[in-house]
């Protein structure tokens, strides 16, 4: 039997990378976009739903569910950027932030998991960020975020184990998406005493972004994950550097990471 897979945020990117790839693979793929309309060549079926309207959420599912009558994998995908200046940064794009990345994600993890307890399986994919193994410069706020659904994911994991549901954070490093295009960039304020070293750390952070991986590399590791018997309960994929970065963390003293931070990023 075909497996039946629901992706959020599957019209760019990682996601639609993911459902490209999944449906050729004999999966049985539905993905989601704010405005299906403006992707009428998705090679596989786009529901309009956003993670910030509940209506939107239950009707996606229930269409799903109506013509396949299960939901096996809900890989949430769905995410935005956002960089700035702590201090400086709106108090509003920060809720935005947590709305799609955290509460969003425990939206539609909450409207599905009905469904796959009474099917006594199912998997969930939450793709956090490698960005949520630290506090980066001018990415607090994404960062921040994406470390809240990975905390999340792990609980969500524990308490889901006993309905042989399965619950995987999957933390990408950079890859060349449409999400530094999407991003909120905060304004600076007027004379900002942030200017030079936001202006500097955003240059880096978006060619680290174009220079990263290839989407595809993504869609082929959950692939394989989905097609794992055992998968383990977090993964990272990115650069090595990247995939290492929270051992070296974990492993050197505070201060000392710390000033590796400072020199990486010229602070
Ligand atoms: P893209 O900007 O290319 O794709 C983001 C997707 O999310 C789009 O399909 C968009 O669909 C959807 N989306 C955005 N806001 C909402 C919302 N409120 N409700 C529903 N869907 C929404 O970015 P990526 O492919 O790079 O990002 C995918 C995920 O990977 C995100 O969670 C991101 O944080 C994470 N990630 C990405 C990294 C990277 O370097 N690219 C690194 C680490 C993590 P639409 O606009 O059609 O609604």
């Amino acid at each position: 039997m075909k497996k039946v897979v629901l992706i959020t945020g599957a019209s760019s990117g990682i996601g639609k990378s993911i459902g490209d790839f999944l449906i050729n693979q004999n999966f049985t793929v539905y993905g989601t976009s704010r405005n299906p309309s403006n992707y009428k060549n998705s090679n596989f079926s786009l529901l309009q739903l956003d993670v910030n309207d509940i209506d939107s959420i239950n009707k996606s599912i229930a269409i799903i569910i109506k013509k396949e009558g299960r939901i096996d994998v809900l890989i949430n995908n769905a995410g935005k950027g956002i960089t700035g200046p702590l201090e400086e940064t709106p108090i509003i794009e920060i809720k935005k932030t947590f709305d799609t990345n955290f509460f969003g994600v425990m939206q539609v993890c909450n409207a599905v998991l009905p469904k796959m307890r009474k099917q006594k399986s199912g998997l969930i994919i939450n793709i956090s960020s490698i960005a949520g193994d630290m506090g980066l410069p001018y990415r607090g706020i994404y960062s921040a975020s994406k470390a809240a659904l990975s905390i999340y994911t792990e609980t969500l994991r524990l308490e889901t184990k006993q309905f042989n549901i399965n619950v995987i954070d999957v933390a990408p490093g950079d890859f060349a998406t449409n999400i530094a295009a999407g991003r909120f960039h905060s304004p600076l304020l007027k004379n900002s005493a942030y200017k030079k070293h936001y202006s500097r750390v955003l240059e880096q952070i978006d060619s680290e972004v174009d220079g990263g991986l290839q989407p595809i590399i993504m869609a082929k590791s959950i692939a394989k994950i989905i097609n794992k018997t055992s998968p383990k309960p977090k993964y990272r994929i990115g650069s090595l550097l990247q995939k290492a970065a929270y051992k070296i963390k974990f492993l050197l003293p505070d201060t000392i990471f710390e000033k590796i931070m400072i020199k990486q990023y010229e602070l």
